[in-house]
């Protein structure tokens, strides 16, 4: 069986109580990783990780900032303390407030980096020491299509973290392959997220008419898209980017959408 091999693996996902690294836990946790499930509120990541445990998974719910190196240095013992060692993090937590260049402050472009792309780097700087003993560690990074390849207004320091993401990933996975350790992206379209669903019907079938397939993609949709760049079978592939949009990225205009 594909990812058979995650079985048992140390794993943690950065904001994973709720949103996309929620579903990205809950496919680790199908698979029978150990995982735990990170966020700042501890008690949002006790109540996404007990889900889990009640299905017969084990998780554990941990809270950490991933803009502090102290909270990931810890976040990682954590997991080494619980389960073993740390073999895969994903690095998902992100935030994404939308104001266009002219109203932004710096404060929020700060934060925004903060979080997205300093927060990436704080989260692999931390794990790396034990990634390096499982052998075959992997690093999955929650990119997007917005910044790499689309652009969205409101956006631009969120475009920016996520395309600086790629960039961190092309030399961290340089640095780190002679420990065996890979490191990728996956870069999702919109994902149906609590958020968005809150938003409405009609919202998000304004959104998925822009898709190809017709529909939004679900946390599950990314997750395994994740798991699978974790997996054993995956080891001889780094440094590289799986988009998941069901095809958002590709019609070259609205009337290429209307003709399909
Ligand atoms: P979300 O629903 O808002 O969830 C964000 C998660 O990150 C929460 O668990 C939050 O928990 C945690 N978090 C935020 N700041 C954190 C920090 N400083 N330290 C630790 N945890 C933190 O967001 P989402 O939509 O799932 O997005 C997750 C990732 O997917 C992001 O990287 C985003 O760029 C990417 N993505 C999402 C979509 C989409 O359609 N949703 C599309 C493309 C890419 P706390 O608040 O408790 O810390």
């Amino acid at each position: 069986m594909l990812a058979a091999s995650i079985k048992g693996k140390s794993v943690i996902v950065t904001g994973a109580s709720k949103g996309v690294g929620k579903g990205i836990a809950r496919v680790f946790a199908k698979h029978g990783a150990q995982v735990l499930v990170v966020g700042r509120d501890l008690k949002a990541a006790e109540a996404a990780a007990k889900e889990l445990t009640d299905m017969g998974h084990t998780a554990s719910g941990f809270s950490a900032d991933v803009t502090k190196l102290p909270e990931m240095e810890k976040m990682a013992k954590a997991a080494v303390d619980r389960y073993g060692g740390v073999d895969v993090l994903c690095a998902n937590a992100g935030m994404f407030p939308q104001v266009k260049i002219e109203e932004m402050s710096p404060e929020t472009w700060d934060d925004v980096m903060a979080t997205n792309l300093k927060g990436t780097f704080l989260s692999v700087k931390a794990c790396v020491p034990y990634l390096k003993k499982s052998g075959e560690g992997r690093i999955v990074i929650t990119s997007s299509i917005t910044g790499p390849v689309t652009g969205f207004p409101g956006w631009t320091h969120y475009g920016a973290t996520k395309a600086g993401q790629l960039g961190f990933m092309r030399t961290a996975c340089m640095e780190l392959a002679k420990y065996g350790i890979t490191v990728n992206a996956v870069l999702p379209g919109n994902v149906m997220t609590e958020g968005l669903i809150e938003l409405g019907e009609a919202y998000m079938k304004g959104m998925a008419a822009a898709v190809p397939m017709g529909k939004l993609g679900t946390v599950d949709d990314i997750g395994h898209a994740a798991l699978f760049l974790a997996s054993r079978e995956a080891g001889y592939i780094t440094g590289q980017t799986i988009i998941v949009d069901g095809g958002q990225i590709l019609p070259e205009s609205q009337d290429a959408m209307a003709q399909m």
